[in-house]
């Protein structure tokens, strides 16, 4: 199974975030036979986000989409699925509720722009976040899975354990990615690139 992973805010271009989601993902799959072909980053603009989103979904079998799901207006990543896949958004009644049900238990009133995080694709599963209020989505398009999940690396990481790795895991059957870091002194690079050529020949990344 190929699966991409595209990580979505300007604030991961300009360097005022490392993009440490693409790591937990990659490392993550890795430790079930998964295979991370393709990871970008995307900053927040809606038709560069539509091209990316189209491109991934033509040459992977899973997408995995990280960041742009709060309540601003920079968090545009639900918008740009719909436009993706030409799944127009629906509203959750039921997510609304549960928001405002948050907001509530909290003695705060929810701002309105909070509504948004009941919006999703047609189609979509809303995936709930046990650490914060923005639902991950899950959402089948031909062949391709789509999953987007909140940039918030503690909310990311729960909601790859608890829906993302098992699904994917599953599809894909059994498997195994093996590496092993070998600590060389005294030759050099090219001397040892040289030593190892054999290795090279069937490597398949
Ligand atoms: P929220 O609901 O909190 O707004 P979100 O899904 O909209 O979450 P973002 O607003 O894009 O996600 O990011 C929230 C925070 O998560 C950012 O301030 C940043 O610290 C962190 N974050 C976002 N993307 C990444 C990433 N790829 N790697 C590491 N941290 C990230």
């Amino acid at each position: 199974m190929i699966v991409e992973v595209l990580a979505v805010g300007t604030e991961l271009l300009l360097g005022h975030t490392v993009n440490t989601n693409a790591a937990t993902i990659g490392s993550k799959l890795a430790d079930v036979g998964l295979d991370l072909q393709y990871s970008s980053v995307i900053g927040d603009d809606h038709d560069r986000m539509v091209a990316a989103l189209q491109l991934a979904m033509s040459r992977a079998e899973a997408v995995i989409v990280t960041g742009g799901l709060g309540p601003t207006q920079d968090d545009i990543t639900r918008e740009a699925i719909s436009a993706a896949t030409d799944r127009p958004l629906r509203f959750s009644d039921e997510y609304a509720a549960r928001l405002q049900r948050w907001w509530e238990s909290r003695g705060r009133e929810m701002p309105e722009s909070n509504l948004k995080q009941a919006e999703h694709p047609d189609g979509a599963i809303l995936l709930d976040n046990p650490k914060g209020t923005a639902p991950a989505l899950q959402l089948e398009t031909g062949d391709v899975v789509i999953f987007a999940l909140p940039g918030v690396p503690a909310e990311l990481e729960i909601l790859l354990d608890m829906y993302v790795v098992p699904l994917l895991a599953e599809r894909a059957g059994e498997g195994v990615v093996v590496s092993r870091v070998i600590r060389t002194y005294g030759e050099s690079e090219s001397r040892i690139g040289e030593l190892l050529a054999d290795l090279y020949v069937e490597k398949s990344n």
